[in-house]
C-alpha cells in the first residue's frame, strides 16, 4: 500500500493539451483492439454491432486526433465526442459522443486535472442519463461509468493517477456486477431474463476506455 502510494506520487497529476490528445489516442487504440470481444459480448445480449460500431466510431476519433492539432484539452475530448457521434451508428454512438462532448465542457482550462476528470465522469453520466434515459440498475454502459464516477470522487484526495486507477477497477466491478442485471433498455430488454449471466457490452466498453486512461497516466511521470 505505501510502495503503491508512493508510486502514485510520481506520477502525473494533471494532463496537458498533448498528453491528454496522447490519452485519448490510446483509448481509442485499446477500443479498436478489442473489437471482437464487444462483438462476442453484444452477440449474447444485442444484435452484434458493438464491436463493429465502436471500432468505426473510434478510428474516425483517432483519425481526427491524428490530423488535427487540438489547441485545448476540450477540444481533444470534443473531437473523440464527434467523431464517435456521427460516425458510430446505434444506440452507443450516441451514449459514448454525449460522454466525450459533455466531457468537454468539463476541461475549462487547458489541462485535464483531477477536478475536471471527476467532472467528465459527472457531467458524462448526468448527459447520458438525460440523453437516454436509463437508470442505473438497466444493464447498460451507466453501470460501469456511475461507480467509475464514485470511485473517483472518493479518490480525489489522492489525485489524478490514483483516481483513474479507482475509476477503472469500479469500471471493472461494474462490468461484472451487469451479469446480475436484468437489462430494461436497449435491445438486450428484448431478451429480459435471458441477459443474465452475460456482462453488458457497452459497460465493458465504458471499462476499457477508463483502463486505457489509467494505463497512459502510469507511463507519465
Ligand atoms: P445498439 O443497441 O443500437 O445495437 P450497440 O450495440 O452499439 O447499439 O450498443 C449497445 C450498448 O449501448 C449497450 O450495451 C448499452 O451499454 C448501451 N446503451 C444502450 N442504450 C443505452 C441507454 N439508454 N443509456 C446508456 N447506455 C445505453
Ligand atoms: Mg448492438
Amino acid at each position: 500500500m505505501a510502495e503503491e502510494l508512493m508510486v502514485q506520487e510520481l506520477m502525473a497529476q494533471e494532463l496537458g493539451t498533448a498528453a491528454v490528445r496522447a490519452m485519448l489516442v490510446l483509448v481509442c487504440t485499446r477500443m479498436i483492439e478489442n473489437t471482437d470481444r464487444l462483438t462476442s459480448a453484444d452477440q449474447a445480449v444485442g444484435d452484434g454491432d458493438h464491436g463493429i460500431g465502436m471500432r468505426r466510431g473510434f478510428t474516425a476519433a483517432r483519425d481526427k486526433l491524428a490530423e488535427t492539432e487540438p489547441a485545448t484539452a476540450a477540444d481533444a475530448f470534443k473531437a473523440v465526442g464527434t467523431a464517435v457521434m456521427s460516425q458510430t451508428g446505434g444506440a452507443s454512438g450516441a451514449v459514448f459522443g454525449t460522454l466525450y462532448r459533455s466531457g468537454a465542457t468539463a476541461c475549462s482550462g487547458t489541462a485535464l486535472d483531477a477536478a475536471a476528470f471527476l467532472a467528465f465522469l459527472d457531467q458524462g453520466l448526468a448527459a447520458v442519463q438525460k440523453r437516454g434515459g436509463a437508470m442505473p440498475g438497466a444493464k447498460t454502459m451507466i453501470d460501469a461509468l456511475a461507480p467509475a464516477a464514485e470511485a473517483a470522487r472518493a479518490a480525489q484526495a489522492d489525485g489524478l493517477a490514483a483516481m483513474m486507477q479507482a475509476a477503472s477497477a469500479a469500471a471493472q466491478d461494474g462490468v461484472e456486477a451487469s451479469r446480475a442485471m436484468i437489462a430494461t433498455t436497449g435491445k438486450a430488454r428484448a431478451l429480459g431474463e435471458r441477459s443474465l449471466g452475460h456482462p453488458d457490452p457497452g459497460a465493458i466498453s465504458m471499462q476499457i476506455q477508463l483502463a486505457a486512461m489509467r494505463e497512459f497516466i502510469s507511463t507519465q511521470g
